[in-house]
């Protein structure tokens, strides 16, 4: 069966999340099911896009990774878009077979059985910021899926106060799940375009009233992070 593929690129790092820093191949699939205010992917996102997306099979994703990596195996971590909405199982057991392990990042909505298989399960929720609304069955069910061997996350993008308020009572009712707080990368109050780059000034700002927040509220399990590979490469895409 074949995937969606709007770009595959590394090894670089991973910039985000509770995997930050770790050397990484991306795949990031297109298509998804939310449409965020302020997604800074939205060429694996919106249909205008669709043209630019492969499709291709899982032996010829892993010929490219083993391409980007000369064959030596590390961490892949399949993107979007919303990488739920693809057929990854296969993909995900023969990397598996060649020694890569494989994180994924999705923002809950969809569950999938082959969510068992994965190494490492980002959940995302989007805040309501975003414009989307969240579902909390949905979510949960995705953190049942998760297999014996898959470690899970939550990850929670951070705009303004109704967010953070949001995101702490979230947060509360999973205390067993590491949390990563983060910025915001675009402003929620306009509509993100294509290819959109973030203010740093402003998003440095938004990161100092994130961690001040965090201090006074004392709230010591949640840890901050911006996205590193915006503040090195901007919204680069390739990188
Ligand atoms: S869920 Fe992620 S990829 Fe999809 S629109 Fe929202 S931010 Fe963009």
């Amino acid at each position: 069966m074949n995937i969606a593929i709007s770009e595959i690129f590394g090894p670089t790092i991973q910039g985000e999340g509770a995997l930050i820093g770790r050397p990484t191949v991306f795949v990031r699939t297109g298509g998804c099911d939310f449409r965020c205010h302020w997604c800074d992917t939205l060429y694996a996102v919106e249909s205008r896009f669709k043209a630019d997306w492969i499709p291709m099979n899982a032996s010829a994703i892993m010929e490219r990774v083993n391409q980007l990596t000369a064959g030596q195996p590390l961490m892949i971590t399949l993107s979007g878009g919303n990488p739920a909405l693809q057929p990854l199982e296969k993909l995900i057991m023969m990397g598996h077979q060649q020694g890569y392990t494989f994180a994924m990042e999705t923002q809950g909505s969809k569950v999938r059985p082959w969510f068992a298989l994965l190494d490492h399960l980002t959940l995302s929720p989007k805040p309501p910021s975003s414009g989307m609304v969240f579902h909390q069955t949905r979510f949960e069910a995705c953190i049942a899926a998760a297999g014996a061997g898959t470690t899970i996350s939550l990850k929670l993008v951070i705009a303004n106060e109704v967010d953070y308020q949001w995101a702490k009572a979230l947060a509360d009712d999973y205390p067993q799940l590491p949390l990563t707080l983060q910025p915001c990368n675009l402003s929620p109050a306009t509509p993100a375009e294509p290819e959109q780059e973030p203010c740093l000034a402003q998003l440095n700002d938004q990161f100092r009233w994130l961690v001040e927040k965090v201090i006074e509220d004392r709230w010591f399990r949640a840890r901050v992070l911006p996205q590193l590979h915006v503040l090195i490469w901007n919204n680069e895409r390739g990188v």
